[in-house]
């Protein structure tokens, strides 16, 4: 049994060994247990049912909400070697009779079906006629009225459990919290299925949020190292994101639209694109975005904050589900939280709803607000413990200051009290700061013992110190006036001094620079060439065969076939992703590109390498570090940068790796002389400096810079 399901692995899909949980839940549902299966996007929830598909007798059939991707997975598989079939509205008559036919003659081992379909009476009587060898129930949120993927089709799956009693049931999904689970369970009457619960944390993910100022600068800033990468942008509503996706397009970002607004096929073709093009942005609102399976999502941007820590939680998920680095951003500002109290004060429902969706709002602003490991927060309100920090999210990386706002928040405090409780966020600062103006003049406000208590403290942190309150709910939004503040109930402990409060420190200079994670960034500059012949070939086999670009081998399979330089067949086997069946299609002709490098020296892009040297270097790499990383002699490097210092791209103190002093002999001796600057080997023959030749050329390009030519 484990050796059957090893061999599929390494056979049929290609890889190595089993990630987590994988192989103990194959093995259950493959001996006939039912199981549910908690796992995070990413984590490899499809192969617990694939294999167990194949190791089973008779068809499985996968449940899945998504229509409109089913003929993906289905492509995908057949990609595989194994028979797959959907059976949608979409077909027409003919084709469904074919695919009945063939499950008759049990020539489909995984059937794809949309609830609603699977449970028409005529279709539960056929596959009670058929050898039914495993239900796979995916997505299985979506019986939940709880979690926000609620389908009420999803229901009426628990009749199930008594139509096919022999037959087991995996239902699986990457929703984390407890009581969506509890209901999965209930619902779909799985309270004697095995229950394989994972660690929902995405270690390849980066996270980052920060306070918004400038928006669409902000967003092109953290673009700036993701040219060419495929990401998310959400927003709140169409408006924005039709803005948005005109906006990066225009700055040379090619993005689309996505929202429910837009015409149902314009939705599914920029969906469609999306999946199969490389290196589009979709600019959406959270109407996109389930089982949105692209592996290769680079990015997360979030331009308005989303309702809750599982949203969060979700739409950031989508990023990396490949397992190469990719990135959570997120900018968050005070009209962010005014705007989602006035959604729940607006919205209907009763208040103990409200109360609840209130506590999820908080929970999400305290993520913002959140001095420590975002990380260890996130995954903390999924109660899960993350003993370190994880050293992986903008926290982390950058230490954040907290300082003790107690003072400053009792001043603000009684600055709102003492004005009537009315007065938004502007108009308070404008008291505390003791401004004159006509406003503040006609109120009488200037005479309140509060007024110009504030001057300590700049406009800036007191705006933000309005924010955090707000946020950490010491007071509220008077939503229905003129969004007015006023105390809460939160915040009598802190006046009377019997609280502290620790605020972060908002961070004044930009944040260092971003991890890099772009799938681009991953390949070296010596490498771009061959990787884009690989992307090319990979782009031309996925228009050949109709299935996305990844569905012919995902970027990892690409990358290690960059680096690892497969010789023959039988080398190509052993990476990973390469199954028996793709080996077949596909090897010889990845050979051959390959081979093209190998055969010929690596040609180096000129500009992309200079571009990559100067970054190397101003980021303290050494020029023998340089070497190696860029694979070629430390003569090549100097001789590159005497090029680009000479350029004015890059300085001699980023260049050279040398005590100050010896840098100034040279360039003393270089200007010995009157007239020109001796020629390098001019200087050697007077001087005879014990220093690599190549630290001479650098040492005359910054000095013919600096004076011209002499
Ligand atoms: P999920 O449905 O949990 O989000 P998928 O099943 O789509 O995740 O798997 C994510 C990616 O990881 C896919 O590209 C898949 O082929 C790959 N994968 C899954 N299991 C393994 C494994 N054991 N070894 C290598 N890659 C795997
Ligand atoms: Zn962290």
């Amino acid at each position: 049994m484990l050796k059957q399901a090893q061999d599929t692995l390494k056979h049929i899909f290609g890889y190595d060994s089993f990630r987590g949980q994988q192989l103990a839940i194959i093995e259950h549902v493959t001996q006939g247990g039912d199981a549910l299966v908690l796992m995070p996007t990413g984590g490899g929830k499809s192969l617990c049912y694939q294999i167990p598909a194949l190791l089973r007798d008779g068809v499985t059939v996968v449940v899945s909400p998504l229509i409109a991707l089913m003929q993906d997975q289905v492509s995908a598989l057949e990609e595989l070697g194994i028979t797959a079939a959907a059976l949608n509205s979409s077909l027409d008559h003919e084709q469904q009779r074919q695919i009945a036919n063939r499950l008759r003659q049990g020539d489909i081992k995984l059937l794809y079906l949309a609830p609603e379909r699977l449970l028409q009476p005529r279709m539960l009587a056929f596959l009670q006629q058929l050898k039914v060898g495993l239900f796979a129930i995916d997505e299985a949120h979506c019986v939940s009225q709880w979690g926000h993927d609620f389908r009420p089709e999803y229901l009426a799956l628990s009749q199930l459990a008594e139509l096919f009693p022999d037959v087991p049931r995996i239902a699986l999904t990457a929703t984390a919290d407890g009581r969506t689970q509890q209901e999965i369970i209930e619902r779909l009457h799985l309270q004697q299925a095995k229950q394989f619960l994972s660690s929902f944390d995405r270690p390849n993910i980066y996270y980052q949020i920060v306070t918004k100022d400038n928006p669409r600068q902000q967003l092109l800033n953290f673009l700036a190292p993701h040219k060419g990468d495929a990401g998310i942008v959400y927003c709140m509503s169409r408006k924005k994101v039709e803005e948005y996706a005109q906006y990066l397009s225009e700055r040379g970002y090619p993005a689309l639209p996505y929202h429910a607004g837009l015409d149902n096929q314009l939705r599914a073709f920029n969906q469609q694109r999306f999946l199969n093009e490389e290196g589009l942005i979709m600019v959406a609102t959270i109407a996109f975005g389930m089982g949105i399976d692209k592996p290769n999502v680079r990015f997360v941007a979030h331009m308005d904050l989303p309702k809750s820590l599982e949203a969060y939680y979700q739409e950031t998920g989508r990023a990396g589900r490949d397992g190469l680095p990719a990135q959570a951003w997120m900018a968050y500002g005070l009209q962010d939280i005014v705007w989602l109290k006035k959604m729940l004060t607006e919205s209907e429902g009763d208040e103990q709803h409200k109360r609840v969706e209130q506590h999820k709002l908080d929970s999400m602003l305290a993520l913002c607000e959140e001095a420590r490991c975002r990380r260890q927060a996130l995954l903390g309100y999924f109660d899960e413990v993350l003993k370190q920090p994880c050293g992986h999210c903008d926290n982390c990386v950058d230490k954040v200051q907290t300082w003790d706002a107690t003072e400053a928040a009792r001043k603000a405090l009684s600055t709102i009290y003492r004005t009537g409780q009315s007065y938004g966020v502007g108009y308070l600062v404008d008291v505390l700061l003791g401004r004159d103006n006509e406003r503040i003049q006609n109120n009488g406000h200037q005479r309140l013992s509060v007024y110009g208590l504030g001057k300590g403290i700049d406009e800036n942190e007191w705006r933000t110190l309005f924010r955090q309150l707000i946020a950490r709910g010491y007071v509220d939004v008077d939503i229905e006036g003129f969004n007015g503040l006023r105390l809460s109930e939160k915040c009598r402990d802190l006046l009377k001094g019997q609280e502290q409060l620790l605020l972060r420190k908002e961070q004044v200079s930009p944040r260092k620079p971003q991890q890099t994670s772009s799938a681009s960034q991953l390949v070296r500059a010596h490498e771009r060439d061959m990787w884009e012949n690989l992307r090319a070939l990979r782009k031309q086999l996925a228009q050949e065969h109709a299935v996305p670009p990844y569905v012919i081998f995902p970027d990892s399979t690409l990358l290690e076939m960059l680096r690892s330089q497969p010789q023959d067949m039988s080398d190509m086997a052993a990476i990973s992703g390469v199954g028996a069946r793709k080996l077949e299609r596909y090897g010889d002709v990845f050979l051959k590109v390959l081979q093209g490098q190998t055969a010929q020296a690596p040609t180096h892009n000129v500009s992309d390498l200079n571009h990559e040297l100067v970054t190397l270097a101003r980021s303290g790499m050494t020029p023998s570090q340089m070497a190696q990383q860029l694979n070629c002699s430390e003569k090549s490097i100097y001789s590159l940068m005497a090029q680009v210092i000479a350029a004015g791209q890059l300085s001699l103190e980023q260049a050279l790796d040398l005590p100050w002093e010896i840098v100034e002999q040279i360039q003393d001796a270089f200007l010995d002389g009157d007239g020109e600057l001796p020629s390098v080997s001019q200087l050697q023959k007077m001087h005879n400096f014990s220093v690599d030749e190549g630290v001479l050329h650098c040492v005359r390009a910054a000095l013919k810079l600096e004076f011209g030519q002499i």
